[in-house]
Protein backbone atom coordinates (compact mmCIF):
# COMPACT_ATOMS: atom_id res chain seq x y z
CA UNK A 1 0.00 0.00 0.00
CA UNK A 2 1.80 3.39 -1.32
CA UNK A 3 0.68 5.85 1.91
CA UNK A 4 -0.86 9.48 1.98
CA UNK A 5 2.11 11.29 3.33
CA UNK A 6 4.12 9.03 6.20
CA UNK A 7 6.38 11.45 8.37
CA UNK A 8 10.09 11.39 7.14
CA UNK A 9 11.55 9.64 10.53
CA UNK A 10 15.37 8.45 9.47
CA UNK A 11 18.43 8.15 11.83
CA UNK A 12 19.30 11.60 11.79
CA UNK A 13 16.25 12.66 13.27
CA UNK A 14 16.24 9.80 15.88
CA UNK A 15 19.88 11.05 16.93
CA UNK A 16 18.89 14.77 17.39
CA UNK A 17 15.91 13.54 19.41
CA UNK A 18 18.16 11.03 21.69
CA UNK A 19 20.64 13.91 22.09
CA UNK A 20 17.74 16.16 23.55
CA UNK A 21 16.12 13.32 25.49
CA UNK A 22 19.67 12.86 26.86
CA UNK A 23 20.52 16.52 27.41
CA UNK A 24 18.76 17.26 30.58
CA UNK A 25 16.30 19.48 28.88
CA UNK A 26 13.14 18.15 27.27
CA UNK A 27 10.42 21.09 27.66
CA UNK A 28 10.72 23.95 26.11
CA UNK A 29 14.47 25.35 25.82
CA UNK A 30 17.56 25.82 23.74
CA UNK A 31 16.56 23.91 21.03
CA UNK A 32 12.88 25.35 20.90
CA UNK A 33 15.02 29.10 20.94
CA UNK A 34 17.30 27.90 18.81
CA UNK A 35 14.51 26.84 16.29
CA UNK A 36 12.70 30.12 16.97
CA UNK A 37 15.40 31.97 15.59
CA UNK A 38 16.24 29.10 12.22
CA UNK A 39 12.47 29.90 11.50
CA UNK A 40 12.75 33.75 11.76
CA UNK A 41 15.92 33.51 9.48
CA UNK A 42 14.20 31.46 7.23
CA UNK A 43 11.15 33.35 6.13
CA UNK A 44 11.85 36.65 6.85
CA UNK A 45 9.33 37.06 9.68
CA UNK A 46 10.10 39.83 12.32
CA UNK A 47 9.88 37.01 15.42
CA UNK A 48 8.69 33.33 15.68
CA UNK A 49 7.24 31.60 18.66
CA UNK A 50 7.13 27.88 18.33
CA UNK A 51 3.49 26.45 20.15
CA UNK A 52 2.16 23.33 20.52
CA UNK A 53 -0.33 23.11 17.00
CA UNK A 54 -1.22 26.12 14.74
CA UNK A 55 -4.58 25.85 16.89
CA UNK A 56 -3.57 26.65 20.00
CA UNK A 57 -1.10 29.60 18.60
CA UNK A 58 -4.04 30.87 16.88
CA UNK A 59 -6.53 30.60 19.28
CA UNK A 60 -3.85 32.38 21.21
CA UNK A 61 -3.38 35.14 18.96
CA UNK A 62 -7.35 35.91 18.38
CA UNK A 63 -7.45 36.57 22.25
CA UNK A 64 -4.64 38.40 22.28
CA UNK A 65 -5.61 40.53 19.68
CA UNK A 66 -8.90 40.50 21.92
CA UNK A 67 -11.25 38.85 19.67
CA UNK A 68 -14.62 37.84 21.62
CA UNK A 69 -18.43 37.64 21.24
CA UNK A 70 -19.59 39.87 18.49
CA UNK A 71 -16.84 40.13 16.60
CA UNK A 72 -16.31 38.75 12.96
CA UNK A 73 -13.31 36.98 11.22
CA UNK A 74 -13.53 35.92 8.01
CA UNK A 75 -12.34 32.90 6.14
CA UNK A 76 -12.61 30.79 3.52
CA UNK A 77 -15.70 28.13 3.47
CA UNK A 78 -12.90 25.59 2.35
CA UNK A 79 -10.49 24.82 4.75
CA UNK A 80 -9.78 22.68 7.87
CA UNK A 81 -12.33 22.97 10.36
CA UNK A 82 -9.38 24.60 13.00
CA UNK A 83 -9.50 27.58 10.52
CA UNK A 84 -13.02 28.24 12.04
CA UNK A 85 -13.39 26.13 15.15
CA UNK A 86 -10.76 28.75 17.23
CA UNK A 87 -13.13 31.39 16.20
CA UNK A 88 -16.27 29.39 17.75
CA UNK A 89 -13.71 29.03 20.63
CA UNK A 90 -13.50 32.61 21.27
CA UNK A 91 -17.47 33.72 20.96
CA UNK A 92 -16.64 35.28 17.91
CA UNK A 93 -18.38 34.15 14.27
CA UNK A 94 -16.37 32.79 11.59
CA UNK A 95 -17.73 34.47 8.46
CA UNK A 96 -17.54 31.99 5.35
CA UNK A 97 -16.39 33.66 1.82
CA UNK A 98 -16.26 31.48 -1.30
CA UNK A 99 -13.06 30.87 -3.09
CA UNK A 100 -11.73 32.18 -6.98
CA UNK A 101 -12.35 29.95 -9.81
CA UNK A 102 -8.47 30.00 -10.81
CA UNK A 103 -7.64 28.50 -7.79
CA UNK A 104 -8.35 27.12 -4.16
CA UNK A 105 -7.78 30.22 -2.06
CA UNK A 106 -11.06 32.90 -0.93
CA UNK A 107 -11.85 34.94 -3.49
CA UNK A 108 -10.81 38.81 -2.20
CA UNK A 109 -14.07 40.00 -4.02
CA UNK A 110 -16.13 38.00 -1.92
CA UNK A 111 -13.93 39.51 1.14
CA UNK A 112 -14.39 42.38 0.35
CA UNK A 113 -18.37 42.33 0.38
CA UNK A 114 -17.98 40.24 3.54
CA UNK A 115 -16.67 43.03 5.58
CA UNK A 116 -18.82 44.77 8.23
CA UNK A 117 -18.10 47.06 11.39
CA UNK A 118 -17.85 44.24 13.52
CA UNK A 119 -14.99 42.87 11.29
CA UNK A 120 -11.63 42.14 13.33
CA UNK A 121 -10.01 39.99 10.66
CA UNK A 122 -9.20 38.27 7.67
CA UNK A 123 -7.96 35.14 7.34
CA UNK A 124 -6.59 33.88 4.08
CA UNK A 125 -5.64 29.71 4.04
CA UNK A 126 -2.92 29.26 1.51
CA UNK A 127 -4.67 25.82 -0.07
CA UNK A 128 -2.17 23.50 -0.55
CA UNK A 129 1.05 26.08 -0.14
CA UNK A 130 -0.31 28.09 -3.05
CA UNK A 131 -0.28 31.69 -1.38
CA UNK A 132 -3.65 33.56 -1.30
CA UNK A 133 -3.73 37.38 -2.69
CA UNK A 134 -1.89 38.93 0.03
CA UNK A 135 -1.46 42.41 -1.61
CA UNK A 136 -5.22 42.77 -2.66
CA UNK A 137 -6.19 41.49 1.05
CA UNK A 138 -4.07 44.32 2.36
CA UNK A 139 -5.47 46.83 -0.52
CA UNK A 140 -8.82 45.90 0.96
CA UNK A 141 -8.27 46.39 4.83
CA UNK A 142 -6.42 49.63 3.79
CA UNK A 143 -8.98 51.38 1.79
CA UNK A 144 -10.66 54.09 2.71
CA UNK A 145 -14.46 52.25 2.90
CA UNK A 146 -12.92 49.53 4.89
CA UNK A 147 -10.79 51.90 8.00
CA UNK A 148 -14.00 54.52 7.95
CA UNK A 149 -16.25 51.35 9.42
CA UNK A 150 -13.67 49.88 11.56
CA UNK A 151 -14.52 50.01 15.28
CA UNK A 152 -11.29 49.56 17.31
CA UNK A 153 -12.03 47.65 20.68
CA UNK A 154 -9.39 47.83 22.53
CA UNK A 155 -5.48 49.94 22.39
CA UNK A 156 -3.88 47.19 20.41
CA UNK A 157 -6.60 47.27 17.27
CA UNK A 158 -6.49 51.10 18.15
CA UNK A 159 -2.93 51.53 17.42
CA UNK A 160 -3.31 49.15 13.86
CA UNK A 161 -6.11 50.95 12.71
CA UNK A 162 -7.75 48.66 10.88
CA UNK A 163 -8.56 44.86 10.29
CA UNK A 164 -5.89 42.57 11.17
CA UNK A 165 -4.46 39.96 8.43
CA UNK A 166 -3.86 37.17 9.85
CA UNK A 167 -2.59 33.95 7.67
CA UNK A 168 -3.21 29.80 7.90
CA UNK A 169 -0.01 28.54 6.78
CA UNK A 170 -0.43 25.05 7.62
CA UNK A 171 0.06 24.34 4.59
CA UNK A 172 2.77 27.03 3.24
CA UNK A 173 6.22 26.68 4.92
CA UNK A 174 8.74 27.81 2.60
CA UNK A 175 6.11 29.00 -0.22
CA UNK A 176 6.74 32.57 -2.28
CA UNK A 177 5.35 35.55 -2.70
CA UNK A 178 5.86 38.13 -4.98
CA UNK A 179 9.46 36.96 -3.39
CA UNK A 180 8.59 36.85 -0.14
CA UNK A 181 8.51 33.29 1.92
CA UNK A 182 5.34 33.29 3.56
CA UNK A 183 5.79 34.00 7.29
CA UNK A 184 6.39 37.68 6.18
CA UNK A 185 3.72 38.40 4.52
CA UNK A 186 0.59 38.78 6.55
CA UNK A 187 0.41 40.69 9.95
CA UNK A 188 0.39 37.66 11.81
CA UNK A 189 1.14 34.14 10.11
CA UNK A 190 0.56 31.02 11.73
CA UNK A 191 2.08 27.63 10.11
CA UNK A 192 1.36 23.81 11.55
CA UNK A 193 4.18 21.18 12.13
CA UNK A 194 1.30 18.30 12.51
CA UNK A 195 2.76 14.60 11.16
CA UNK A 196 1.44 15.29 7.48
CA UNK A 197 2.68 18.52 6.75
CA UNK A 198 5.50 19.36 5.05
CA UNK A 199 7.49 20.30 7.90
CA UNK A 200 7.07 18.43 11.05
CA UNK A 201 7.64 18.31 14.66
CA UNK A 202 5.05 15.21 15.28
CA UNK A 203 2.50 17.94 17.35
CA UNK A 204 3.31 21.43 16.49
CA UNK A 205 3.39 24.81 14.88
CA UNK A 206 4.63 28.55 14.93
CA UNK A 207 3.37 31.64 14.88
CA UNK A 208 5.24 34.35 12.94
CA UNK A 209 5.35 38.51 13.80
CA UNK A 210 5.42 40.81 11.00
CA UNK A 211 3.40 43.97 12.52
CA UNK A 212 3.46 47.54 10.91
CA UNK A 213 6.10 49.66 12.25
CA UNK A 214 5.41 51.23 15.86
CA UNK A 215 4.48 47.69 17.24
CA UNK A 216 7.77 46.23 19.38
CA UNK A 217 8.19 42.68 18.35
CA UNK A 218 10.24 42.27 21.36
CA UNK A 219 7.95 42.81 23.33
CA UNK A 220 5.11 40.72 21.69
CA UNK A 221 7.09 38.24 21.71
CA UNK A 222 7.98 38.40 25.47
CA UNK A 223 3.98 38.72 26.02
CA UNK A 224 3.18 35.81 23.63
CA UNK A 225 6.00 33.76 26.35
CA UNK A 226 4.23 34.28 28.81
CA UNK A 227 0.98 34.04 27.58
CA UNK A 228 1.86 30.26 26.19
CA UNK A 229 2.93 29.26 29.49
CA UNK A 230 -0.29 30.00 32.12
CA UNK A 231 0.72 34.01 31.85
CA UNK A 232 4.08 33.48 33.68
CA UNK A 233 6.48 36.17 33.28
CA UNK A 234 9.51 33.88 33.09
CA UNK A 235 9.39 30.47 31.99
CA UNK A 236 11.69 27.30 33.08
CA UNK A 237 14.69 28.10 31.22
CA UNK A 238 15.08 31.36 32.93
CA UNK A 239 14.16 30.16 36.52
CA UNK A 240 17.01 28.27 35.93
CA UNK A 241 19.21 30.96 36.52
CA UNK A 242 20.84 31.40 39.83
CA UNK A 243 18.58 33.14 41.80
CA UNK A 244 16.25 33.55 39.77
CA UNK A 245 13.12 31.45 40.73
CA UNK A 246 10.48 34.38 41.75
CA UNK A 247 7.83 35.05 38.89
CA UNK A 248 4.32 36.87 38.84
CA UNK A 249 1.10 36.06 36.22
CA UNK A 250 -0.69 39.03 35.49
CA UNK A 251 -3.13 37.10 33.65
CA UNK A 252 -4.22 33.67 33.30
CA UNK A 253 -2.57 32.44 30.38
CA UNK A 254 -2.74 29.06 28.08
CA UNK A 255 -0.61 26.35 28.38
CA UNK A 256 0.71 25.26 24.58
CA UNK A 257 4.35 25.82 24.62
CA UNK A 258 6.74 23.75 22.21
CA UNK A 259 9.35 21.21 23.53
CA UNK A 260 12.62 20.94 23.14
CA UNK A 261 12.13 16.93 21.92
CA UNK A 262 9.44 18.56 19.39
CA UNK A 263 12.20 21.24 18.20
CA UNK A 264 15.10 18.48 17.48
CA UNK A 265 12.66 16.99 15.16
CA UNK A 266 12.35 20.95 13.62
CA UNK A 267 15.70 21.81 13.51
CA UNK A 268 16.80 18.35 11.16
CA UNK A 269 13.37 19.20 9.42
CA UNK A 270 14.57 22.82 8.93
CA UNK A 271 17.83 21.75 7.74
CA UNK A 272 17.27 19.84 5.02
CA UNK A 273 13.43 21.26 3.87
CA UNK A 274 15.06 22.50 0.66
CA UNK A 275 15.56 18.95 -0.40
CA UNK A 276 12.22 17.81 0.44
CA UNK A 277 10.60 21.17 -1.12
CA UNK A 278 12.82 19.94 -4.55
CA UNK A 279 11.46 16.49 -4.87
CA UNK A 280 7.97 17.66 -3.83
CA UNK A 281 8.40 19.82 -7.03
CA UNK A 282 9.37 16.63 -8.52
CA UNK A 283 7.37 14.96 -8.05
CA UNK A 284 4.14 17.21 -8.73
CA UNK A 285 5.93 17.66 -12.08
CA UNK A 286 5.33 14.26 -13.10
CA UNK A 287 1.54 14.26 -12.03
CA UNK A 288 1.19 17.08 -14.13
CA UNK A 289 3.12 15.52 -16.93
CA UNK A 290 1.21 12.85 -16.79
CA UNK A 291 -2.44 14.20 -16.35
CA UNK A 292 -2.24 17.09 -18.26
CA UNK A 293 -3.29 15.52 -21.86
CA UNK A 294 -6.23 13.54 -20.64
CA UNK A 295 -9.12 15.17 -21.56
CA UNK A 296 -10.73 14.88 -17.98
CA UNK A 297 -7.87 16.43 -15.41
CA UNK A 298 -8.09 19.56 -14.05
CA UNK A 299 -4.17 20.34 -13.07
CA UNK A 300 -4.11 22.70 -9.74
CA UNK A 301 -2.29 25.91 -9.82
CA UNK A 302 1.58 25.98 -8.21
CA UNK A 303 3.68 28.66 -9.72
CA UNK A 304 2.38 31.90 -11.12
CA UNK A 305 4.60 34.96 -11.62
CA UNK A 306 4.05 35.88 -8.42
CA UNK A 307 3.44 32.53 -6.12
CA UNK A 308 4.88 29.52 -5.74
CA UNK A 309 3.57 26.50 -3.64
CA UNK A 310 5.39 24.70 -0.90
CA UNK A 311 3.98 21.77 -2.93
CA UNK A 312 2.24 21.12 0.16
CA UNK A 313 -0.85 18.67 -1.73
CA UNK A 314 -1.49 17.81 -5.25
CA UNK A 315 -5.07 18.64 -5.65
CA UNK A 316 -5.79 17.03 -8.91
CA UNK A 317 -10.12 17.83 -10.24
CA UNK A 318 -11.93 15.28 -12.39
CA UNK A 319 -13.67 17.29 -14.88
CA UNK A 320 -17.30 16.66 -15.11
CA UNK A 321 -17.77 14.08 -12.33
CA UNK A 322 -20.24 13.78 -9.64
CA UNK A 323 -19.54 13.38 -5.94
CA UNK A 324 -20.75 9.88 -6.40
CA UNK A 325 -18.41 9.09 -9.20
CA UNK A 326 -15.68 10.82 -7.46
CA UNK A 327 -16.29 8.87 -4.48
CA UNK A 328 -16.18 5.75 -6.85
CA UNK A 329 -12.68 7.04 -8.32
CA UNK A 330 -11.09 6.97 -4.90
CA UNK A 331 -12.76 3.62 -3.91
CA UNK A 332 -11.07 2.48 -6.91
CA UNK A 333 -7.74 3.76 -6.30
CA UNK A 334 -7.64 2.57 -2.69
CA UNK A 335 -8.19 -0.97 -4.72
CA UNK A 336 -4.87 -0.97 -6.78
CA UNK A 337 -3.58 -0.23 -2.87
CA UNK A 338 -2.85 3.94 -3.22
CA UNK A 339 -3.96 5.99 -0.64
CA UNK A 340 -5.39 9.23 -1.70
CA UNK A 341 -7.37 11.97 0.22
CA UNK A 342 -10.14 14.82 -0.29
CA UNK A 343 -8.91 18.43 0.33
CA UNK A 344 -11.32 19.48 1.70
CA UNK A 345 -14.75 18.91 3.36
CA UNK A 346 -15.97 22.69 3.13
CA UNK A 347 -17.21 23.43 6.13
CA UNK A 348 -20.75 23.97 5.69
CA UNK A 349 -21.10 19.91 5.46
CA UNK A 350 -19.93 19.51 8.86
CA UNK A 351 -22.64 19.32 11.28
CA UNK A 352 -20.95 21.99 13.54
CA UNK A 353 -20.96 24.46 10.89
CA UNK A 354 -24.43 23.26 9.49
CA UNK A 355 -25.98 23.37 13.01
CA UNK A 356 -24.92 27.17 13.39
CA UNK A 357 -26.69 28.12 9.78
CA UNK A 358 -23.81 27.72 6.86
CA UNK A 359 -25.56 26.48 4.22
CA UNK A 360 -23.44 24.67 1.09
CA UNK A 361 -25.59 26.12 -1.68
CA UNK A 362 -24.15 29.75 -0.28
CA UNK A 363 -20.37 29.22 -1.07
CA UNK A 364 -21.01 27.31 -4.72
CA UNK A 365 -17.45 27.35 -5.81
CA UNK A 366 -16.39 25.50 -2.71
CA UNK A 367 -18.78 23.21 -3.46
CA UNK A 368 -17.53 22.54 -7.40
CA UNK A 369 -14.01 22.32 -5.41
CA UNK A 370 -14.99 19.76 -3.41
CA UNK A 371 -17.19 17.74 -5.51
CA UNK A 372 -14.67 16.53 -7.76
CA UNK A 373 -11.08 17.00 -5.97
CA UNK A 374 -8.80 14.00 -5.02
CA UNK A 375 -5.70 14.83 -3.14
CA UNK A 376 -2.94 12.33 -4.72
CA UNK A 377 0.35 11.42 -2.24
CA UNK A 378 3.46 14.08 -2.33
CA UNK A 379 6.35 13.29 0.14
CA UNK A 380 9.65 13.01 -0.01
CA UNK A 381 10.53 9.01 0.44
CA UNK A 382 7.67 8.97 -2.85
CA UNK A 383 9.86 7.36 -5.08
CA UNK A 384 9.73 7.43 -9.41
CA UNK A 385 8.16 4.54 -9.25
CA UNK A 386 5.71 4.82 -6.78
CA UNK A 387 4.81 8.16 -8.82
CA UNK A 388 4.04 5.73 -11.71
CA UNK A 389 2.10 3.44 -9.66
CA UNK A 390 -0.03 6.31 -8.49
CA UNK A 391 -0.75 7.71 -11.39
CA UNK A 392 -1.64 4.25 -13.59
CA UNK A 393 -4.03 3.77 -10.24
CA UNK A 394 -5.50 7.08 -11.05
CA UNK A 395 -5.76 6.52 -14.27
CA UNK A 396 -7.35 3.00 -14.41
CA UNK A 397 -9.89 4.34 -11.91
CA UNK A 398 -11.12 7.28 -14.08
CA UNK A 399 -11.29 5.18 -16.79
CA UNK A 400 -13.07 2.38 -15.03
CA UNK A 401 -16.14 5.06 -13.63
CA UNK A 402 -16.31 6.91 -16.23
CA UNK A 403 -15.55 5.04 -18.75
C1 LIG B 1 -3.55 21.10 9.75
C2 LIG B 1 -4.28 22.36 9.59
C3 LIG B 1 -4.52 23.20 10.68
C4 LIG B 1 -4.30 22.77 12.12
O1 LIG B 1 -2.99 22.51 12.44
P1 LIG B 1 -2.63 21.82 13.85
O2 LIG B 1 -1.16 22.05 14.00
O3 LIG B 1 -3.01 20.39 13.74
O4 LIG B 1 -3.41 22.52 14.91
C5 LIG B 1 -5.09 24.45 10.46
N1 LIG B 1 -5.42 24.85 9.21
C6 LIG B 1 -5.24 24.05 8.14
C7 LIG B 1 -5.62 24.56 6.78
C8 LIG B 1 -4.69 22.78 8.30
O5 LIG B 1 -4.55 21.97 7.23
Amino acid sequence: MIPFSPPRIDQAVVDEVSKALLSGWITTGPRTKKFEQEITDYTGAQKTLCVSSWTNGMEVVLRWWGIGPGDEVIIPAYTYCASANIIVHTGATPVMVDLNKEDFNASVEAIKAAITPNTKAIMGVDISGFPVDFDEIYDVVNSDAAKAQFKPSNDLQKQLGRILVLSDAAHSFGAEYKGKRIGSCADITAFSFHAVKNLTTAEGGAVCFNMPAGFDHEDIYKQFNALILHGQSKDALAKTQKGNWRYDVEEPGFKCNMTDLQAAIGLVELSRYEENLARRKEIFAAYTSAFEKEEWAIIPPYKTVDKTSSYHLYLLRIAGVTEAQRDAIIQEIFEQDVSVNVHFQPLPLLTAYKKRGYKMEDYPEAWNKYANEISLPVYFDLNDEQVQTVIAAVKHAVQKVIG
